[in-house]
Protein backbone atom coordinates (compact mmCIF):
# COMPACT_ATOMS: atom_id res chain seq x y z
CA UNK A 1 0.00 0.00 0.00
CA UNK A 2 1.30 3.57 -0.90
CA UNK A 3 2.09 5.90 2.15
CA UNK A 4 1.91 9.55 2.50
CA UNK A 5 4.23 10.75 5.06
CA UNK A 6 3.03 14.33 4.50
CA UNK A 7 -0.16 13.58 6.24
CA UNK A 8 -0.24 13.08 10.16
CA UNK A 9 -3.16 12.74 11.64
CA UNK A 10 -3.31 13.68 15.91
CA UNK A 11 -5.24 11.76 18.12
CA UNK A 12 -5.28 13.04 21.94
CA UNK A 13 -5.12 10.72 24.94
CA UNK A 14 -8.55 11.72 25.57
CA UNK A 15 -10.14 11.21 22.17
CA UNK A 16 -7.83 8.12 22.27
CA UNK A 17 -10.00 7.27 25.71
CA UNK A 18 -13.91 7.92 24.15
CA UNK A 19 -12.59 5.52 21.01
CA UNK A 20 -11.99 2.67 23.82
CA UNK A 21 -15.51 3.45 25.50
CA UNK A 22 -17.15 3.30 22.28
CA UNK A 23 -15.43 0.00 21.54
CA UNK A 24 -16.94 -1.25 24.79
CA UNK A 25 -20.54 0.36 24.39
CA UNK A 26 -20.61 -1.23 20.59
CA UNK A 27 -19.21 -4.77 21.51
CA UNK A 28 -20.43 -7.51 20.85
CA UNK A 29 -20.68 -5.58 17.44
CA UNK A 30 -18.04 -3.43 15.98
CA UNK A 31 -17.96 0.54 16.93
CA UNK A 32 -18.06 3.26 14.82
CA UNK A 33 -17.20 7.34 15.01
CA UNK A 34 -16.76 10.45 13.45
CA UNK A 35 -14.04 12.76 14.53
CA UNK A 36 -14.02 16.13 14.37
CA UNK A 37 -11.41 18.63 14.28
CA UNK A 38 -8.92 20.70 11.88
CA UNK A 39 -6.91 20.38 9.04
CA UNK A 40 -3.52 22.68 9.08
CA UNK A 41 -1.83 22.92 5.88
CA UNK A 42 1.63 23.91 5.29
CA UNK A 43 3.84 25.11 2.54
CA UNK A 44 7.65 24.73 2.83
CA UNK A 45 8.52 26.35 -0.17
CA UNK A 46 6.32 24.79 -2.27
CA UNK A 47 6.28 21.46 -0.27
CA UNK A 48 3.46 21.07 1.21
CA UNK A 49 2.32 18.64 4.29
CA UNK A 50 -1.35 18.64 6.32
CA UNK A 51 -1.96 17.74 9.79
CA UNK A 52 -5.59 16.63 10.72
CA UNK A 53 -6.21 17.72 14.63
CA UNK A 54 -8.55 15.63 16.27
CA UNK A 55 -10.93 18.23 18.96
CA UNK A 56 -13.97 15.72 19.67
CA UNK A 57 -15.17 12.31 18.98
CA UNK A 58 -18.54 11.34 18.42
CA UNK A 59 -19.68 7.37 19.10
CA UNK A 60 -22.36 6.40 16.32
CA UNK A 61 -25.19 3.84 18.33
CA UNK A 62 -26.23 2.03 15.61
CA UNK A 63 -29.19 -0.35 15.76
CA UNK A 64 -27.87 -2.42 12.92
CA UNK A 65 -24.73 -4.42 13.61
CA UNK A 66 -22.95 -3.74 10.56
CA UNK A 67 -20.84 -0.42 10.59
CA UNK A 68 -20.02 -0.45 7.22
CA UNK A 69 -23.44 -0.67 6.16
CA UNK A 70 -24.44 1.76 8.17
CA UNK A 71 -21.89 4.61 6.73
CA UNK A 72 -22.96 3.26 3.15
CA UNK A 73 -26.38 2.98 3.70
CA UNK A 74 -26.49 6.65 5.77
CA UNK A 75 -24.81 9.04 3.55
CA UNK A 76 -27.49 11.90 3.68
CA UNK A 77 -28.02 11.60 7.46
CA UNK A 78 -24.26 11.14 7.71
CA UNK A 79 -24.22 15.07 5.60
CA UNK A 80 -26.39 16.28 7.83
CA UNK A 81 -24.76 15.82 10.62
CA UNK A 82 -21.59 16.62 9.55
CA UNK A 83 -23.46 19.66 9.20
CA UNK A 84 -24.89 20.52 12.21
CA UNK A 85 -21.46 19.55 14.36
CA UNK A 86 -19.82 22.34 12.33
CA UNK A 87 -21.89 24.61 12.70
CA UNK A 88 -22.69 24.58 16.08
CA UNK A 89 -19.44 23.44 17.08
CA UNK A 90 -17.39 24.56 14.53
CA UNK A 91 -15.50 22.48 13.11
CA UNK A 92 -15.11 19.87 10.50
CA UNK A 93 -15.80 16.19 10.24
CA UNK A 94 -11.95 14.67 9.30
CA UNK A 95 -12.38 11.04 9.99
CA UNK A 96 -14.81 8.26 9.91
CA UNK A 97 -13.37 5.38 12.38
CA UNK A 98 -14.43 2.06 12.63
CA UNK A 99 -13.20 -0.80 14.56
CA UNK A 100 -12.11 -4.43 13.48
CA UNK A 101 -12.40 -7.92 15.09
CA UNK A 102 -8.50 -8.08 14.64
CA UNK A 103 -6.25 -6.18 12.49
CA UNK A 104 -6.27 -3.17 10.76
CA UNK A 105 -6.52 -3.87 7.15
CA UNK A 106 -9.41 -2.31 5.10
CA UNK A 107 -11.55 -5.00 3.99
CA UNK A 108 -12.96 -4.57 0.26
CA UNK A 109 -15.95 -3.42 1.67
CA UNK A 110 -13.84 -0.55 3.43
CA UNK A 111 -12.14 0.27 0.20
CA UNK A 112 -15.61 0.37 -1.76
CA UNK A 113 -16.70 2.73 0.44
CA UNK A 114 -13.25 5.21 0.26
CA UNK A 115 -13.85 5.51 -3.09
CA UNK A 116 -17.06 5.86 -3.14
CA UNK A 117 -17.09 8.35 -0.64
CA UNK A 118 -13.81 10.20 -2.56
CA UNK A 119 -15.84 10.47 -5.92
CA UNK A 120 -19.18 11.57 -4.20
CA UNK A 121 -18.34 14.82 -5.34
CA UNK A 122 -18.90 15.85 -1.97
CA UNK A 123 -16.03 18.50 -1.75
CA UNK A 124 -15.60 17.72 2.07
CA UNK A 125 -15.53 14.29 2.15
CA UNK A 126 -12.26 14.15 -0.33
CA UNK A 127 -10.35 14.44 2.09
CA UNK A 128 -11.77 12.36 4.93
CA UNK A 129 -9.47 9.91 6.63
CA UNK A 130 -10.20 6.70 7.91
CA UNK A 131 -9.45 5.08 10.98
CA UNK A 132 -9.70 1.51 11.91
CA UNK A 133 -9.04 0.32 14.57
CA UNK A 134 -8.24 -3.21 16.55
CA UNK A 135 -10.82 -4.01 18.45
CA UNK A 136 -8.38 -6.46 20.56
CA UNK A 137 -5.39 -4.46 21.34
CA UNK A 138 -6.67 -0.79 20.28
CA UNK A 139 -3.85 0.09 17.82
CA UNK A 140 -5.28 2.18 15.24
CA UNK A 141 -4.68 2.96 11.54
CA UNK A 142 -5.74 6.12 8.94
CA UNK A 143 -6.31 5.81 5.36
CA UNK A 144 -7.09 8.33 2.49
CA UNK A 145 -7.92 8.10 -0.86
CA UNK A 146 -5.45 9.84 -2.93
CA UNK A 147 -5.00 10.09 -6.86
CA UNK A 148 -7.19 7.39 -6.76
CA UNK A 149 -5.11 5.03 -4.76
CA UNK A 150 -5.75 4.07 -1.03
CA UNK A 151 -3.35 5.65 0.78
CA UNK A 152 -1.79 4.70 4.24
CA UNK A 153 -1.27 8.44 6.01
CA UNK A 154 0.60 8.51 9.59
CA UNK A 155 -1.25 8.24 12.61
CA UNK A 156 0.08 9.63 16.30
CA UNK A 157 -1.46 8.96 19.85
CA UNK A 158 -0.36 11.69 21.72
CA UNK A 159 -0.44 13.06 25.55
CA UNK A 160 -0.10 16.23 24.70
CA UNK A 161 -3.52 17.79 24.48
CA UNK A 162 -2.05 21.22 22.96
CA UNK A 163 -0.31 19.63 19.91
CA UNK A 164 -0.70 23.07 17.77
ZN1 LIG B 1 -13.64 -2.21 8.05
Amino acid sequence: MRFEKDIVFYISNTIAEKIDTCIKLASPNEASGYILGNIQENNNNGDFNYNYYSVSFYCIESSIGSTVSFILDNDQKMLELSEHLMKNENLKLIAILHSHPVGTTPSSTDKHNMKYYHNSGLKKFAHLIWIIVDSQNKEMNGFIYLSNKLTQIKLRVSSNENLT
